[in-house]
């Protein structure tokens, strides 16, 4: 056995930093002139001649960036590394791949060619919508890609999809298996297995081994060889970095997600800030440890407990009792009756953790409200921090409710951008409020921003014109401008309030000093271009504890690095 001293206090030179905008997103000094960075830490931000008195004649390192932006290193406190990690490596049969059905067979055909004989088929990023059929492809479709072997094709939302019928076979699901609770196998007029199934329902597809949640959310935790998952884990890290991203949550951890983190960090490899929400089926065994309080390094860290109260948009398995306008015969589905959901929170949030809940739909989110704010009349505490994941389509009531009891939404814009048609399609008008973040600002709720990926790619200046616009991909307007939020508020939301969300915000999250040198540079300044342009604006480095994470790969703002004194 060996220790790595992964996780030493970082040694950066002294580096002092000056750039044409540097928004610090700190109120004390929102703008400023230079950035002095040390050892990974920031010791001076302000005016240039202050900054520099604050280096007092030590020899250092000049950065300068006359024409850029520097911010704060992007926060998205929720999202899927390793499940984005896989998405990466399977078959890729999203809208602009694989048009239709036909298509994705194609494509899953040319996929499984690559692989040795018997290894799982996989693709994933399929919208039924978007397919020319218009619906989700069935197991005799899939049949025409293997009959030897699984194959399985995920939706876009991670929360289920359709498998061959290989796959039903190995894992004895036949017409007579009942629906488990929390998920469904999907079955035609005559009761026959169409392959396609969702949430609790794919605990079938991680095998005799793997990772079992019983109805504690969508089981995406497939495995792969350790090997490989560390190949995966390299790839997304390297995809965040390129959007900017230097801290993140990890909104669904088992087993497999923290073995994965150990071997990288064992490896020397985890540059990311890693926070860690363990799914609720762990809550027993993370009270049971007393895993209650904050724990951890800089980089990789237990946050608290991740739940589910209903299932996706995208997918119609959120939770409209009423039926959906797009289909009524679908209503969705609630993860655990209200009674169990409320003593889940409030066993955790006795335990002094932290939840971070999917809902979405009205009556979803009224759920979670109703069990915290019960779980915090047992036990006050006013800096809880609750999270509400996703939170797409609050009641009014709700969201005032949730600015009494201090109950935080992430929002992902993204979700919006790239399909924010298909709620309206699937709910009718009300969709156009999905991430009402412009009603939560006139709430005094405090808005976060992230990403989902591999829901959405981890590119926050995506999400940040997506609040300030609310216009789709293809150029819908999303409801009235009273949703829209100001940029300076978004770049708060996908930074600052990113940081308050984990619990980290004395850590980063904003150019304070005292707090880690994790920063951003890029090639135009969000809160001064038009909206429409923020999304396209690059990202020219990503920082962090004052090291060189990332750089674009042509930088037309490459640092002017003018050392003026050499140091041994
Ligand atoms: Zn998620």
């Amino acid at each position: 056995m060996r220790y790595l001293a992964t996780f030493d206090a970082p040694t950066s030179p002294l580096t002092l930093i000056t750039a044409g905008t540097i928004h610090t997103v700190d109120e004390a000094t929102p703008s400023a002139q230079a950035l002095l960075t040390e050892n990974g830490r920031i010791l001076a931000v302000g005016p240039l001649a202050e900054v520099e008195a604050a280096a007092a004649g030590r020899p250092l390192t000049r950065l300068e960036y006359p024409d850029a932006t520097v911010v704060p290193g992007f926060v998205d406190p929720h999202a899927h590394p390793l499940m984005y990690g896989q998405m990466l490596t399977w078959v890729n049969v999203g809208p602009e791949q694989a048009p239709s059905i036909p298509d994705m067979i194609g494509l899953l055909r040319e996929g499984m060619a690559q692989l040795p004989a018997g290894v799982p088929v996989r693709g994933y990023g399929y919208e039924q919508r978007n397919l020319a059929e218009q619906r989700h492809p069935t197991r005799q479709e899939l049949d025409q890609v293997a009959t030897d072997r699984e194959v399985y094709v995920m939706n876009a939302s991670g929360h289920g999809g359709v498998v061959n019928s290989y796959t039903l076979q190995k894992y004895g699901i036949t017409r007579e298996t009942p629906n488990p609770e929390g998920g469904e196998f999907f079955r035609d007029a005559s009761g026959e297995l169409t392959g396609e199934l969702s949430d609790a329902a794919c605990n079938v597809l991680t095998g005799l081994h793997g990772v079992k949640i019983g109805h504690h959310g969508p089981n995406f935790h497939l495995g792969d060889e350790a090997a490989e998952h560390q190949r995966q884990l390299d790839l997304v890290q390297a995809e965040f970095l390129r959007g900017g991203v230097t801290a993140i949550g990890d909104a669904q951890v088992s087993r497999r997600e923290f073995s994965a983190y150990l071997a990288m960090a064992d490896r020397g490899a985890l540059q990311l800030r890693v926070s860690m929400y363990f799914l609720s089926h762990l809550l027993d065994q993370v009270i049971e440890l007393g895993l209650t309080g904050p724990f951890g390094n800089p980089h990789l860290a237990a946050a608290g407990i991740k739940l589910y109260a209903d299932g996706t948009l995208g997918g119609w398995t959120a939770y409209f009792p009423e039926g959906y306008v797009g289909d009524p015969c679908r209503h969705g589905q609630l993860y655990h009756e209200p009674r169990e959901y409320t003593e889940l929170v409030s066993r955790a949030h006795a335990a002094g953790l932290q939840t971070a809940t999917h809902a979405q739909s009205p009556w979803a989110i009224r759920m979670v409200v109703d069990a915290l704010e019960q779980a915090l009349a047992e036990h006050p505490d006013a800096d809880a921090r609750h999270r509400v994941e996703h939170c797409g389509l609050p009641d009014p009531e709700e969201i005032t409710r949730m600015a009494a009891l201090g109950i935080r939404p992430v929002n992902q814009t993204q979700h919006y951008y790239n399909w924010g048609e298909g709620v309206e399609q699937a709910i009718g008008t009300p969709g156009e409020r999905f991430n009402p973040l412009g009603e939560f600002l006139a709430a005094g709720l405090p808005i976060t921003l992230s990403s989902d990926a591999p829901v959405a790619q981890p590119r926050p200046l995506e999400a940040l014109q997506a609040a300030v616009t609310r216009v789709t991909r293809r150029g819908h307007r999303l409801g009235p401008d009273t949703l829209r939020i100001p940029a300076q508020d978004a770049l708060r939301a996908h930074t600052l309030e990113g940081a308050i969300s984990l619990g980290r915000e004395d850590e980063f999250g904003s150019l304070t000093v005292g707090k880690r040198a994790d920063f951003v540079v890029l090639g135009a300044d969000p809160l001064a271009v038009p909206g429409p342009q923020i999304a396209s604006i690059p990202v020219l480095q990503t920082w962090i504890d004052g090291t060189l994470k990332h750089a674009a790969d042509t930088t037309p703002a490459a640092p002017t690095d003018t050392q003026e004194h050499t140091h041994a």
